[in-house]
């Protein structure tokens, strides 16, 4: 099978990770990729948000599946180009991928479906917002109804700051706090079928003891040794089979990843919010521990075929990913600067831990750091408490000036479990 994957990040580089491991893979492709899936996969520039360049591209390259990787290209309709084009494309449509792309289409399609989520109200003034807020009390989230990269959300105790988030953006959804532990569930749907995957939980505050700011996510863990093991059925059955079914009843069926992010409150699992793509970093662990090779179970997707295919087989290890950002993120981050010890961790830590390139590209002979999020180091074990020791050991060998991490990813699990 010729593949095309499209985006840059450390996700893309555990899909190619995984589909260059896939002996049914003949040639891979990225575009645009970055310096760390270069190793894997022949790399190609193209404007991923452009439909009509990627359709044109995955053509050129006789592509037989196209796996698009972030969130804005699939708003931007780039899976109907290459669908349209004739080729196989695992990502749901510009319509289907409302269900990311706005926070009011997701709860909407939620009522209809009756998929337990926080209560809520759509908001487009400062008067009703102001209202909102006041209905629900403090702690409060304010959430921007567009596409933010997981920093479109305000959770705080404080009124003005909450009334000043919901000022900065022209539609806001403004919802009840939910509590308790969250859990990401991802699915691979056809539309109809819906294969869940193993969960995971991620970090998304950039300091130990999750303060500081939100970030697009610091580091993952699978599995979750805390959680009920009837989780993944109950959240199949409640929410991801009946949010499918509601998708195709309304004439746009969701074909893709679909990925639920779950609250786990003392009232039961409540939806946080759905995202129309695999998650980075949760996806870095879950296909650490896939044992299924990865390009036929997107292909079925792709192909509407899902129901034909096995049983997906999972490892019992457990994984690990620790996200290693450049100075400053989430802020105004600083990039250019060399990154060294990719070879040590190759040398003295694989095949048990490796470096998945998020924000790098190549300048001569070094790699330096070209974004916020710079590697995702992924290590599996036989248990959390070995997959951290591995991971955190290879973190300790990559030099990058300015660099941080969290050191506290998978410690309170792998302590409880
Ligand atoms: P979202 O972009 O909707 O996933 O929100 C980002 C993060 O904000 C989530 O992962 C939660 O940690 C937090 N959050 C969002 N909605 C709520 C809620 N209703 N109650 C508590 N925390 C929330």
């Amino acid at each position: 099978m010729n593949v095309l994957v499209i985006g840059s990040g450390a996700r893309e580089h555990a899909l190619c990770r995984s589909l260059s491991l896939d002996p049914a893979v003949t040639a891979l492709h990225c575009a645009p990729g970055n310096a760390g899936i270069a190793e894997v996969a022949e790399l190609h520039q193209v404007d991923a948000l452009d439909g009509a360049a990627v359709a044109a591209l995955a053509t050129e390259l006789g592509a037989e599946l196209v796996v698009v990787g972030p969130e804005a290209p699939l708003v931007a309709g780039v899976a109907d180009a290459v669908r349209e084009a004739g080729i196989p494309v695992f990502g749901p449509s510009k319509e289907a991928a409302q269900l990311e792309g706005s926070k009011a289409f997701a709860k909407d399609v939620m009522a209809a479906a009756g998929v337990p989520t926080a209560r809520s109200y759509v908001c487009t003034t400062a008067e009703e917002a102001a209202e909102a807020l006041d209905a629900f009390g403090a702690p409060y989230v304010v959430k921007d109804d567009g596409l933010a990269a997981g920093k479109g959300v305000v959770v705080t105790d404080d009124l003005e700051a909450a009334k000043a988030h919901a000022a900065a953006c022209d539609r806001v959804v403004i919802e009840e706090f939910l509590d308790g532990p969250e859990v990401s569930l991802f699915a691979v749907t056809d539309g109809q079928t819906v294969v869940p995957l193993q969960p995971a939980q991620d970090f998304k505050r950039a300091l130990d003891n999750d303060e500081g700011p939100n970030t697009g996510g610091m580091g993952a863990y699978s599995p979750l040794p805390w959680a009920d093991p009837k989780l993944v059925e109950e959240v199949l059955q409640t929410v991801l089979q009946p949010t499918v079914d509601e998708l195709r009843r309304r004439g746009t069926p969701f074909s893709g990843l679909l990925y639920a992010g779950l609250a786990i409150t003392s009232r039961g699992v409540r939806v946080i919010e759905f995202n129309a793509r695999f998650g980075d970093p949760e996806t870095q662990v879950v296909l650490a521990r896939l044992k299924t090779p990865l390009a036929g179970v997107l292909r079925a997707a792709a192909t509407g075929t899902l129901a034909d295919l096995e049983p997906l087989r999972w490892s019992e290890d457990a994984a690990v990913t620790v996200v290693v950002a450049s100075h400053n993120y989430p802020g105004t981050p600083r990039t250019g600067d060399p990154i060294t010890g990719l070879d040590e961790v190759a040398a003295h830590d694989a095949p048990h831990a490796y470096v998945l390139h998020a924000g790098t590209r190549r300048e001569g002979d070094d790699v330096v750091s070209a974004g916020g999020r710079v590697l995702s180091v992924t290590a599996t074990g036989k248990n959390l408490t070995q997959a951290r020791e591995r991971a955190y050991a290879a973190v300790g060998r990559i030099r990058l000036d300015g660099s941080q991490h969290r050191t506290d990813i998978a410690a309170k699990a792998a302590a409880d479990a």
